[in-house]
């Protein structure tokens, strides 16, 4: 090599040397207090429905819109290109993708890490909230680990056992213990510290410190929130729950939230346009306390709201009737043929009565939310998450035996029904393979969904 070339070398490489530290110097913005918004079955083109039905009606529109930064993610599960919630939700909060029905454990049953866990190590705050039951597949891929979603028993038991600081929204479906002679999984939780709070007044009158399982006074089918359009005055809405939670869980350490919305899933299940309306509406509600929360800390927040899949192949009808009302009129839920043919008068039709693979969007706001833009997989949601959380010891997704998980700080006693165990019949998989082709038949809607 000539010494020209020599230099020439040395420049290139001295020029590399300067970009790779110029990256690696790029903030890493730690973010103390972390969002994570779910909303269950809610595609780009429930998003854009629901705000062309707001811009007509001369409404304001959804806080989406003032979010920097949005992405596109990839939804599909290491079992199907469609995934279930179980599968997406553990995708969310772990960064490992798994089997259809399994929650928050690889496909070969080994326990994954999750966000939340990995949050509370830290010192961190934990909430996790939802709109239906809290021991449904997303709020349960955060805080249990089960090789099947439907096994609520055992899940309610896990939440019972574990550390997280607020749970909030729907109630126990696995409310009943496991095995005949034990105390049901409510009294459990009450006998490991969690305070139970099941009204407006209660839930406001709570001081921070402590355990909370927060519930609304009354439930819906499956234990969950009575729907959006069926809200009644004295109920406490998702949104109202979400500020409880933050303001109980503010401290130096941070918080780590997650919220599902978790009944736009169930009306886009149903096709019910208005519903799923309502559903997203409360939804929004719930994302504007954080970012109410996020501009008193502007440095140090990061929101992210997605989807874990898109539910019911919702699309505009090409040159049809656009009717606002019939998205923003609806008083009550409506799972019908009607609701069906309100959505073709409104200019939409629903082309799947399940999940589909389309991609879902990526909102993010605050501290690290740069990193959400572009297309990416669900997996890199968590990582990018625990990125902005940096300094919080081993990575999400991880697997780890069971007594790392601080977040269970007292397993359960090892028996055929801890999920945390080997399955001692091989778990049913594929739930999200064949969506139901009329979930509303089997439940009206009210019935736990895929
Ligand atoms: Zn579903």
């Amino acid at each position: 090599m000539t010494l020209t070339g020599k230099r020439t070398w040395a420049r290139c490489l001295a020029l590399l040397l300067v970009s790779v530290s110029v990256a690696g110097a790029e903030p890493s913005a730690r973010a103390r207090y972390v969002f994570l918004f779910i909303g269950d079955g809610m595609g780009s083109n429930q998003v854009a429905a629901v705000d062309r039905a707001l811009a007509a009606a001369g409404r304001d529109p959804l806080v989406l819109r003032e979010f920097p930064v949005r992405g596109m993610q990839r939804t599909r599960s290491a079992s199907d290109e469609i995934t279930d919630s179980a599968a997406g939700g553990t995708a969310l909060a772990t960064g490992v993708r798994t089997d259809n029905g399994m929650i928050s454990m690889t496909p070969d049953g080994s326990v994954l890490r999750t966000l939340a866990e990995e949050a509370k190590s830290a010192g961190r705050k934990v909430g996790i909230l939802s709109s239906v039951s809290l021991d449904h597949a997303t709020p349960a891929v955060f805080y249990a680990h089960c090789h099947r979603r439907g096994s609520y028993s055992e899940i309610a038991r896990q939440l019972a056992d574990s550390a997280v600081d607020f749970f909030g929204g729907g109630g126990l479906a696995g409310q009943a213990a496991e095995h005949p002679g034990e105390p049901d999984n409510l009294q459990r939780a009450i006998s490991n510290g969690f305070v139970v709070v099941r009204t407006r007044q209660a839930l406001a009158e709570l001081a921070p410190g402590g355990k909370v399982l927060a519930f609304n006074h009354r439930l819906a089918g499956s234990a969950a929130l009575p729907s959006a359009l069926d809200t009644l005055p004295d109920d406490i809405p998702l949104a109202e729950f979400t500020g409880a939670c933050i303001r109980l869980l503010e401290q130096d350490k941070g918080f780590f939230v997650m919220v599902e919305g978790g009944k736009i899933d169930w009306a886009c299940h149903d096709n019910d346009l208005g519903s799923m309306t309502a559903e997203l509406l409360a939804f929004d509600q719930a994302i504007r306390q954080a970012v109410a929360f996020s501009r008193l800390h502007a440095d140090e927040t990061l929101i992210v709201v997605t989807a874990d899949h898109e539910t019911g192949g919702l699309e505009a009808l090409p040159g049809g009737p656009f009717s606002p009302e019939v998205l923003l009129g609806p008083t009550r839920s409506d799972s019908s043929l009607t609701g069906e043919m309100l959505a073709r008068r409104a200019g939409y039709r629903f082309t799947s009565r399940g999940h589909t693979g389309a991609d879902v969007c990526v909102w993010a706001l605050g501290s690290g939310a740069g990193e959400f833009a572009g297309v990416q997989d669900n997996t890199e949601i968590a990582r990018k998450i625990r990125a902005a959380m940096e300094g919080d010891g081993r990575g999400a997704g991880q697997a780890v035996g069971v007594g790392d998980h601080p977040i269970q700080p007292t397993p359960g006693p090892s028996k055929e029904g801890n999920c945390r165990n080997p399955p001692l019949t091989p778990p049913r998989r594929g739930t999200g393979k064949n969506p139901p082709l009329n979930p509303s038949k089997e439940g009206n809607g009210k019935e736990p969904t895929p």
